[in-house]
């Protein structure tokens, strides 16, 4: 969390530069005026970055989760999961896609995990 509230602070102030540019730029415009073109074009470009550091820096895999599903492994039926995205690992387009259990979902995300850190996904 400490990590993520850093890089966070970090990316406020990215916007610093851009914002004193653009205030400076139209230094001789309305100051409420010149503020909203300046977030304006901040809200543009920064829209991109946070997305990409959002989706890069979280810990959290993105389940989907599948009702009255067989678990791939024990073959359990019921709720059914499995992780669409995690870092470099990407399900999304998966044609097969495998659901696991409450208990095997546990052990496929620890074994995702270990793969992910060992050596970068081709
Ligand atoms: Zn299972």
């Amino acid at each position: 969390m400490a990590k993520k509230y850093f890089l966070y602070l970090v990316r406020w102030q990215l916007s610093t530069p851009i914002l004193s540019l653009v205030l400076w730029w139209l230094s001789g415009m309305n100051v409420l005026l010149a503020t909203i073109i300046a977030n304006l074009i901040g809200g543009l470009i920064f829209f991109w970055v946070d997305r990409y550091i959002f989706r890069t820096i979280s810990d959290e895999p993105l389940w989907e989760i599948k009702e009255d599903a067989e678990c791939v492994d024990c073959g359990h039926i019921g709720s059914g999961y499995r992780i669409v995205e995690w870092f470099s690992y990407n399900r999304k387009e998966d044609k097969n896609p495998q659901y696991r259990c409450e208990k095997c979902r546990i052990k496929k995300m620890v074994e995702v995990r270990e793969k992910m850190t060992e050596k970068p996904q081709k």
